[in-house]
């Protein structure tokens, strides 16, 4: 899968996809707490409650993974974006990915689903480049939306075909598993 396009804009965004954590599935959660409770020293930086009850402007509930504090430090980083970032969240890198890589495993084997498939969009079971759906957290001024403000908004479909049949394969795999 060639991630080059995506690779180079995070290199450049401070990870701020990252700001909230990320709401998980109950697989993800099983997964995540199985790889941590089995590696506690290289998980030794993140907080016990790693993963809490989250509550998006009530609007949305369920299990996430925690955030903590973080400066962030470009201009343009939306305002109404706190200024957190996930626990797994190291220099702007996913450390559940870090570790799969230094492991020499699947690099996204341990990496919440809806993060692997950022920041393609899902609608009606397929999966679309972000600027071609409504940006569905856009609830109003006090909240104007998540993906539309951030930088990979921008990459169009012919950027992302190859993310798109890779994340609609792995879709279906997961419902079989
Ligand atoms: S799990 Fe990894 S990619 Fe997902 S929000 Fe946390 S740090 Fe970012």
């Amino acid at each position: 899968m060639d991630k080059n396009k995506i690779v180079n804009f995070c290199k450049n965004c401070e990870a701020w996809c990252c700001y909230d954590g990320v709401y998980l599935t109950e697989e993800d959660e099983k997964k995540i707490k199985t790889v941590v409770e089995n590696n506690k020293d290289f998980f030794s930086f993140i907080p016990n409650n790693y993963i809490v009850d989250g509550n998006w402007e009530n609007l949305f509930n369920g299990r996430k993974t925690n955030v903590k504090p973080k400066n962030y430090k470009n201009n343009g980083y939306p305002k109404h974006f706190n200024q957190t970032t996930c626990v797994f969240s190291v220099n702007n890198k996913c450390m559940l990915q870090e570790f799969a890589i230094e492991k020499g495993e699947e690099e996204w084997k341990y990496k919440p689903f809806t993060c692997c498939t950022f920041p393609l969009q899902k609608r009606d079971g397929k999966f679309f480049a972000p600027s071609e759906v409504e940006d569905n957290c856009n609830i109003g001024e006090k909240y104007p939306g998540y993906v539309s403000f951030l930088p990979c908004y921008n990459l169009k479909k012919v950027d992302l075909n190859k993310e798109i049949e890779f994340s609609d394969k792995k879709s279906k795999c997961n419902k079989r598993s």
